[in-house]
């Protein structure tokens, strides 16, 4: 089963290109279409700048394809963290960027007559214990000192109990892929061009321009901007010190009954997430969580299992239709990097680590990013400066950062494999050893054996088998690939080596 947002099938007929060859000019390359690579885009060709997307996949095929789609400044419990960790400014910054995303977003939808099945909802994060109910009072207490109104309430439409809610109102949800649909159809019509099918490869410098690779063709450009969700070139800019991913599950069932209004999410681990969705003239409800580090596999019972649970116990007769999971960058003090990529790479642009929630921050980067290109000011700017170099309020995540590369590059090679190859049972793999090189391998439902390299193509750590999604996942930066070696996500590029057994 995929996502219920890519059974959206008019996205993929648009007018896209996939035969990019020889050498070609624009002002903007943009190497991405998920929301913040088509959002740069949509702003940048309205204002004339003649515009490429280069995408590897299709349009909003990765993790926008795979989002919840809560449109909110509502991040968590993250206000009483800013106002710590930055001050009370800057948290006051954020909310405002934040909502004014959302107020964007609304724009665009209402200047394109975009049909995306946006609806303004209250948004809502739930205490079920005494100790998530003192932080959800913090929290209040914390957005109130920034001049926001939220509430505390006590009911909510959740068909279990709360102790009670924090609750951000005239936040919203969408349809992200028919959004993404408009926001294409407007970049076409701007003369702007979209590739699908395409990967880049490198972005070099050549004098006053850059030239963007992909394996057939060079674009040659002023400005290129990085959408490529966990940025791929490593030197310089070094995000793979400073970012890790977090994978999350997300199934949509048919509740057959009537559903309340509101969006909800958890205010403690295991999060869990829920909101309503229209599809095939039903409503369905969306419950997702059970988030992990990417590479760090949980069992189908612990993932898809406890959200199906959740929805028996609360929707005896539902019906599971879709359910999916994805992975989103992290940077270690929680803050996006939006900016440029690099001060050795000047007019080359990057927005990454939208933590889950990136459908207002790829607006407020996309806006960053314009604003820089036009050499506007953008007073949001400070919030987010890509070149920070001191997570200094997330020390321990970082030390488990680099422990856990560390681990992955050194220490995990050595580990011996507990699979004998004769035995491997139908629909599972893991890595085996033969003739002391390791292997990866996975048993298909009809017993074939499709054999890779375990080693990540970004910077050679051993994989881990992920044996809900039948993926290899990488544990330190969480590259993806399926079970015959093809790279699903970044920042990996390039497939795993396939071996014939
Ligand atoms: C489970 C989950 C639920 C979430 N729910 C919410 C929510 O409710 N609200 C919210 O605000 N946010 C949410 N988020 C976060 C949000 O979905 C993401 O932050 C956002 O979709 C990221 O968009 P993006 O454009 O940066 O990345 P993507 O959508 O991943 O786009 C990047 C694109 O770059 C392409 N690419 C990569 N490398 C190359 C290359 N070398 N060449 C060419 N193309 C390349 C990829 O194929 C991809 O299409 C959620 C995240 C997760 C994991």
């Amino acid at each position: 089963m995929n996502s219920l947002w890519l059974s959206y099938e008019n996205i993929k007929n648009l007018d896209y290109k996939t035969d990019l060859k020889g050498s070609i000019n624009c002002d903007v390359t943009i190497i991405g279409g998920g929301i913040f690579g088509v959002t740069c885009a949509y702003y940048l060709s309205k204002l004339g700048y003649k515009t490429v997307i280069l995408e590897k996949f299709t349009i909003g095929s990765r993790t926008t394809g795979h989002t919840t789609g809560k449109i909110t400044s509502l991040h968590g419990l993250f206000y009483d963290y800013l106002i710590n960790s930055f001050g009370k400014k800057f948290a006051k910054d954020y909310l405002d960027v934040n909502e004014k995303a959302i107020e964007n977003i609304k724009n665009i939808i209402d200047e394109n007559n975009i049909n995306c099945d946006f609806k303004y909802q209250n948004n809502y994060i739930y205490a079920k214990s005494e100790e998530d109910l003192l932080k959800i009072k913090k929290e209040i207490n914390a957005v109130s000192s920034l001049d926001y109104n939220c509430e505390f309430v006590s009911k909510t439409s959740l068909p279990f109990d709360t102790l009670g809610s924090i609750c951000f109102k005239n936040q919203a949800q969408f349809h992200p892929l028919k959004y993404l649909e408009g926001l294409c159809k407007s970049i076409l019509e701007n003369l702007g061009e979209i590739y699908i099918n395409t990967t880049v490869t490198d972005v070099k410098n050549d004098g006053d321009n850059y030239i963007t690779f992909t394996p057939d063709a060079k674009i040659s450009s002023k400005y290129v901007i990085i959408a490529s969700h966990y940025p791929f070139i490593n030197f310089p800019g070094f995000y793979f010190t400073k970012l890790y991913q977090s994978t999350s599950y997300l199934i949509a069932i048919d509740p057959k009954k009537t559903l309340g209004n509101g969006m909800y999410i958890s205010a403690s681990e295991p999060y869990l997430s829920f909101r309503t969705a229209t599809y095939d003239n039903k409503e369905l409800l969306l419950i997702g969580g059970m988030g992990h580090k990417t590479g760090y596999t949980k069992s189908e019972n612990e993932t898809y299992g406890k959200l199906e649970e959740i929805a028996k116990k609360y929707y005896p007769d539902s019906d599971i239709l879709f359910r999916w999971d994805t992975n989103d960058c992290i940077s270690l003090d929680k803050l996006p990097y939006i900016g440029s990529y690099s001060s050795l790479m000047p007019n080359v642009f990057v927005g990454t680590g939208f933590k889950k929630w990136g459908m207002t921050l790829s607006n407020v980067a996309a806006n960053i990013i314009v604003d820089k290109i036009q050499e506007k000011e953008n007073k949001y700017e400070y919030l987010f400066n890509s070149h920070r170099l001191k997570p200094l309020k997330n020390i321990d995540e970082f030390k488990n950062m680099l422990v856990d590369s560390s681990n992955s590059l050194l220490f995990r090679k050595l580990e011996t494999s507990n699979l004998d190859f004769f035995e491997i049972p139908q629909n599972s793999g893991g890595i085996i050893e033969i003739n002391n090189e390791k292997v990866g391998v996975y048993k298909d439902n009809d017993g074939n054996i499709h054999a890779i390299k375990p080693i990540c193509t970004h910077l050679g750590c051993l994989l881990s088998w992920n044996d809900t999604d039948k993926t290899w996942d990488c544990p330190c930066h969480g590259s993806r690939y399926d079970f015959d070696g093809n790279n699903l996500y970044n920042p990996a590029f390039k497939d795993l080596e396939k071996y014939d057994l």
